[in-house]
Parts: structure tokens; sequence; C-alpha cells
């Protein structure tokens, strides 16, 4: 059965020609860019270019570039340098509606002294840009505030967060790990002083991300050791990783306009015909300004896993905005945040497209996934009133 896959937002499938690219840093070009000898040196030009080209989609200067392994391991990089740059300031604002990646580390520094505020964001996933005025002090290090939510797609109005940021002389990072490559991006006209990215969400494998960081930010490293990275990021490079991701950033910015323009258009008609063809059915973050690629709907009265499970068995490959922990099935703390109500959480369904999504995919999803809603409902008595409903 040929997959269709619309779980994007979770990974992206490299892109052949990604792939090409980063090959001969396997078994030919194996240097170590950090090498006197040619060898080495030809696999640092390589890496040059890849910075160049990271640079360039995020609309940045080379050295302001940091190769990392992940997006997990920018976003902790950035937390901990701006904690370590102002030792003295104690508070880090974030928002409930994070990925895992930046809410773990400031909750467990919430038990190790620090003051954490973590903003809510109102029924579509908005941010009230008041309440980060109100909470915002002099002894703020850090603002971490995602620029879109994996879960929603909902954009947030980063450049007016890193204005009010700026008034306090705090440090701004955003998680950008789902919007780089899918939205039009400026670092050298931002309010931004540090954001991150990662490989495996824009066709680059898995293992490889990067955290910009402005020029004149002060920075302290998570890795130390060698001086690989200008001494901001130790450890040899994943050579091949970073000449992928180079080259994934440079395919990225050629289908940005097909992004925002066909997939966009794949995305709308999905929304559009799903919220026609079945009843009781709303869209998460649907008010808000969203991320091109992203669409996230609940079903009333069926379970999100259901759902899942059976468009598996049409090779429809989606996600859920539940989390299974120990055996009960948690609604997302994304939708919990929106105050999206229990019965619409537990069926909510993430799909996230792709360059590599077809028209017709979407038409496959469309003839299947109606009928697969109905037969859920028809097992479970509010299910069966919905029914009738519509
Ligand atoms: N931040 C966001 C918003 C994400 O969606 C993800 C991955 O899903 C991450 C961070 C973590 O990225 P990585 O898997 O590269 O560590």
């Amino acid at each position: 059965m040929k997959e269709i896959y619309t779980d994007n937002n979770a990974t992206t499938r490299v892109d052949e020609a990604v792939f090409q690219e980063m090959l001969p840093y396997f078994c030919e070009l194996y240097g170590n860019p950090s090498s006197m000898h040619f060898f080495g040196g030809q696999v640092q030009k390589k890496i040059d270019e890849a910075r160049n080209r990271t640079a360039e989609l995020l609309g940045a200067q080379p050295e302001e570039i940091i190769f990392t392994s992940c997006g997990t391991e920018s976003d902790n990089t950035a937390i901990r340098s701006a904690l370590e740059t102002y030792p003295e300031r104690k508070h880090i604002i974030t928002t409930r509606v994070e990925h895992p990646a930046v809410l773990t580390p400031c909750r467990n520094l919430s038990k190790r002294g620090y003051r954490v505020t973590e903003l809510s964001v109102d029924g579509e996933g908005r941010l009230d840009l008041d309440e980060l005025r109100s909470a915002i002090d002099d002894n703020t290090a850090i603002v971490s505030i995602m620029y879109a939510n994996n879960e929603t797609g909902v954009i947030f109005p980063i450049e007016e967060v890193g204005a009010i940021v700026k008034e306090k002389g705090a440090i701004f990072h955003t998680d950008a790990v789902q919007a780089v490559g899918k939205i039009p991006l400026a670092m050298a006209d931002s309010t931004v002083d540090m954001l991150a990215l990662s490989g495996h969400k824009l066709h680059a494998p898995k293992g490889i991300g990067a955290l910009y960081v402005r020029k004149g930010t002060p920075f302290r490293p998570f890795l130390v050791g060698g001086h690989q990275e200008r001494s901001r990021r130790a450890g040899t490079e994943n050579t091949s990783g970073i000449i992928a991701l180079g080259k994934a950033c440079e395919l990225a910015g050629r289908h940005l306009e097909d992004e925002n323009t066909r997939v966009k258009a794949m995305r709308d008609r999905l929304e559009r015909e799903i919220l026609r063809l079945i009843p009781n059915v709303r869209v998460n973050g649907g008010g808000a300004q969203r991320l091109p690629n992203t669409c996230s709907v609940a079903f009333e009265f069926v379970e999100g896993e259901a759902i899942l499970l059976l468009m598996s068995e049409k090779g429809i490959c989606a996600s859920s905005g539940s989390a299974c922990t120990s055996g009960s099935l948690e609604p997302s703390h994304v939708l919990r945040a929106m105050g999206v109500p229990f019965t619409c959480a537990h069926g909510s369904i993430r799909f996230s497209l792709s360059r590599f999504t077809t028209d017709d995919e979407i038409d496959t999803i469309l003839r299947e996934l109606p009928p697969i809603i109905h037969r859920l409902r028809e097992m479970s008595p509010f299910g069966r009133e919905s029914l009738t409903k519509g």
C-alpha cells in the first residue's frame, strides 16, 4: 500500500536532491573539516556553503548560524545561554503552547529557583500581548515564544513580541522549527535574538539543526570542548547532515512561493470540504493566522486515535492532538490551553502537507474520511445523536 503522508509537521521525507548532495560525504569525502590537509579543506568549503545557504533562507549573516544536532538542542542551548549571560535575572517567559523542547527545560528550571511565566492563548490559539507586557520585568532573562505552533499552525506576532522584549533588555528566542521553510523570514530586520530550526522538518535528514544567534547577542555555549563552530558548539561536525541542511534550505527558499500558493490551496480545500462533508467539526485555530500547510480539525464525539487507526488502514498518515500517557488518553496541552472542549480535543486530527502532497491524495482523504467518522459516531451514543444534528 502506497502511503498518503500528511504528517509533515512530525517529520518530512528527505528530498532526493538533498540525499544526493550528502552522499559523497560518507565514503569518499570523509575528511574532518578541522584538518589542515586538502582533504579536510574541501569538506570545510562545503560546510561554508551550507552555512551561507542556511543564512540566506533566514535572511541572516553566515556567522550568525551555529549548526546543532536538532531543534531540541537549539532550544535548550538558547535558554541556557541567556540564563548564563544574565545570572542575576531569575525570570523566564514562555507560553503554554510551546513544544516540550522549550516547555520541559523551563519547567525543570522552575524547580531550580527560576520564576517561569507561561503566557496563555485564546480560543483560536492567539497570544495576548498585554499579558506579556505585564509579565516582563527587569528580572526577565529570556522570553522564548514559538514562531508557529506545531499542532495548529497558528503563527505568533513575533516582531511585536520582540519589540516588547527589547524594551526590558531581555533575550528573545523563538522556536521556529515549524516556520522555517514554510513562511518567509527576514532576520536582518528582525527583533529576534536567537532562533531554532530543525533539518528534518524541511526535507533534510534527522539529526541536524541550527541555532541563529544575532551578531552582538551575548552567547554561552552548551557543548564545550573543541573549537568547532567558532567555539560556540563543540564536537566534530555532522558534515553530511550540515551539507544536507544547506541544500534543503536552498530548496526551501525556491519552494516558498509554492508552499504559500499550491500547498496552501490544497490545505484550504481539504479543510473546506471536511467542514462541508462532515457535521460537528471545527478547525482548531481556524480564526488565526496560520502556516500554509497545517490543518487541525476536531471531530466531535469521536476518539482521535480511532480515526488515525482507521485512516492508517487506508494508507493515510496523520496525527492526533492527544498524547497517550500511561494508558490514559490526555488531550494535547495545546488544545487544552486553547480551551477546546473536551469532546472536541479528543477527536482532533492534524493533517500537515508538504510540497510532495498531491491533489489526488487530498481527494483520497476526502473520500475515505467521512465514512470513517460516520462509522465511529454510530458506535458511540453521543456520536449517534450528532449524526442527525448537522
Ligand atoms: N519545536 C517544535 C515546534 C517542533 O515541532 C519540534 C519537533 O516536532 C521541535 C521543536 C523539536 O525538534 P527536533 O525533533 O529536531 O528536536
